[in-house]
C-alpha cells in the first residue's frame, strides 16, 4: 500500500450523516458549485477527543484526537495486469490502496483507461478471465475477498457488495422483463416465490420507481429510457440489503438532467438503507454533491485522496488540478465570450504496457521536475486526511 493513503479518519460518519442544512457557495477559480451539508464540513474541520491520529502537514508532524472508525472495506496494495494471448502483462492497477467507511461514499475520479472500471470489478473478484490479482489484500467487512473461497464470494455478491455496470442497456437481458430480472437477483440469495417474491419485486421498484412499479416490472428493457435502465440497476443492487454499492460510471449516458435524478436517487438509498457507496465517473461536478471524498486515479495508481472539499476546492496533485479545470462550466455560468476555450490536459495518458521510469503524469504535467522521471512518487499527506502522490510535497 502507498504509504499515507489509508489515513486513519478524524471525523465520525454518523455526525456526518446528522447534515441536513445545505450550504451552497461558489468557489472561487472553480467552475461549478459545490453543495455539502454544512455539518458535514465542520466535522471536517475538527477533531473529536478520543482516539489518536496522527497527519503530518508538510513535514510537520501533528497529533490530534479523533474517533476511529472501522472500515468496512480496505484494500491495500491493489496490483492488476491484464495478460495478452501472447503472455504479455499490461499492468491496469498499480499499488492502489484506500479505504470506505460504514455509511460513506467515497468518489473515484479518473480519465478514460486510469483503471476505475478494473478497480469495480477487482472488489467482488468479478474481472474477466484474462485479467490476474498480482498482489494486494481486499478486506470487506472482515474478510479478506482475495482469499476467499468461491462459495463465500456468491454469498457476497450481490448480497453484501453490488456493482453496477457502467452501461445499463448492455447489463439488463433484453427478452426477460424487469421484474423477471430483478426477481433473479432476490432468488439467488433468498428462498422466494410465487407471489412473494413479487410483493418484494414491487417493493423494490417502488423505491426507485415511486408511483410506477407495476408498469415497470412488466416492461422488456427496450421500453425504458436510459434514466429507467440505470434505476432498474439500482433496484436489482439494493435487492438483497447490501452495505456497499460499487457504482461504475452510473450516469456516464444519460443527459445532465437524469445525472441529477439519479444521484439524487444514490443520496435517498443511501440514507435510507445506511449504505456505503463507491461511485466512478470521469466528472466530477457529480461528485460535489454526493461523495464525502474523492479518490483520484491516474493511470492505475491513486495519485489524490482527500475529503470532497479538499479535492475539489483545494487540488494538490497537478492531475487533479488540469482534471478540474478541463470540466465545463456550469449552464448558468455568464458565457465567457465565444473565444474562451476549455482547458485539455496536454498529451495522452501513459501505454500501461510500456511504462518508463518516473511518475507516471510527469510527461503532461506542468511542473515536472527532474527528478519526476527518475523514480515514482510515494503519497505524503499534505494535510489531515489529504494525501498526494506528488514530488512538490516531498513525495
Ligand atoms: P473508462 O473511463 O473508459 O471506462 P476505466 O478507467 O474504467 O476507463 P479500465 O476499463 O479499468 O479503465 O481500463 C484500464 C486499463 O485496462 C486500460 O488500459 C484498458 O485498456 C485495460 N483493460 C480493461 N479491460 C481489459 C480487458 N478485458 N482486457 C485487456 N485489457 C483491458
Ligand atoms: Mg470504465
Amino acid at each position: 500500500m502507498l504509504p499515507g493513503f489509508t489515513l486513519p479518519w478524524s471525523t465520525n460518519t454518523e455526525d456526518l450523516r446528522r447534515g441536513s442544512g445545505q450550504i451552497l457557495r461558489q468557489l472561487s477559480g472553480f467552475p461549478f458549485q459545490l453543495s455539502l451539508p454544512f455539518e458535514r464540513l465542520a466535522a471536517h474541520q475538527s477533531c473529536p477527543p478520543d482516539s489518536l491520529v496522527r497527519t503530518w502537514v508538510r513535514g510537520q508532524e501533528k497529533v490530534c484526537s479523533a474517533p476511529r472508525m472501522i472500515p468496512l472495506l480496505q484494500v491495500q496494495d491493489l496490483h492488476v495486469a491484464y495478460i495478452s494471448r501472447a503472455g504479455k502483462e499490461s499492468p491496469a492497477l498499480a499499488g492502489v490502496g484506500f479505504d470506505v467507511r460504514p455509511g460513506e461514499t467515497l468518489g473515484v475520479l479518473g480519465e478514460s483507461g486510469s483503471g476505475k472500471s478494473t478497480l469495480a470489478l477487482a472488489l467482488p473478484r468479478l474481472l474477466p478471465g484474462n485479467a490476474e490479482i498480482q498482489k494486494g489484500v481486499i478486506l470487506f467487512e472482515g474478510q479478506d475477498l482475495l482469499r476467499a473461497e468461491p462459495r463465500a464470494l456468491e454469498r457476497i455478491r450481490g448480497a453484501r457488495i453490488s456493482l453496477t455496470f457502467q452501461e445499463p442497456s448492455l447489463a439488463l437481458h433484453p427478452t426477460i422483463r424487469i421484474g423477471g430480472q430483478i426477481g433473479d437477483v432476490l432468488a439467488a440469495h433468498e428462498s422466494l416465490s410465487g407471489g412473494a417474491l413479487r410483493r418484494r419485486v414491487l417493493q423494490l421498484l417502488a423505491e426507485v420507481f415511486p408511483g410506477d412499479p407495476e408498469r415497470i416490472a412488466d416492461s422488456y428493457p427496450h421500453q425504458l429510457s436510459g434514466g429507467q435502465q440505470q434505476r432498474v440497476l439500482i433496484a436489482q443492487a439494493i435487492a438483497c440489503g447490501p452495505s456497499l454499492i460499487v457504482a461504475d460510471e452510473p450516469t456516464a449516458s444519460l443527459d445532465p438532467t437524469t445525472q441529477q435524478d439519479i444521484i439524487g436517487l444514490f443520496r435517498t438509498l443511501r440514507e435510507k438503507f445506511n449504505l456505503s457507496l463507491i461511485l466512478i465517473t470521469h466528472n466530477p461536478a457529480l461528485l460535489a454533491g454526493l461523495a464525502d471524498r474523492i479518490l483520484v486515479l491516474y493511470a492505475g495508481k491513486v495519485v489524490e485522496i482527500g475529503s470532497t472539499e479538499q479535492v475539489l476546492t483545494l487540488p494538490q496533485h497537478p492531475y487533479t488540478l488540469a482534471l478540474l479545470q478541463s470540466v465545463p462550466g456550469r449552464l448558468d455560468e455568464p458565457a465567457k465570450g465565444r473565444k474562451s476555450r476549455l482547458p485539455v490536459i496536454p498529451g495522452e495518458a501513459p501505454n500501461l504496457a510500456a511504462l518508463a521510469n518516473g511518475c507516471r503524469f510527469a510527461a503532461r504535467c506542468a511542473d515536472r521536475m527532474e527528478l519526476c522521471t527518475k523514480r515514482e512518487p510515494a503519497a505524503v499527506a499534505v494535510s489531515e486526511a489529504h494525501a498526494v502522490a506528488c514530488f512538490k510535497y516531498g513525495g
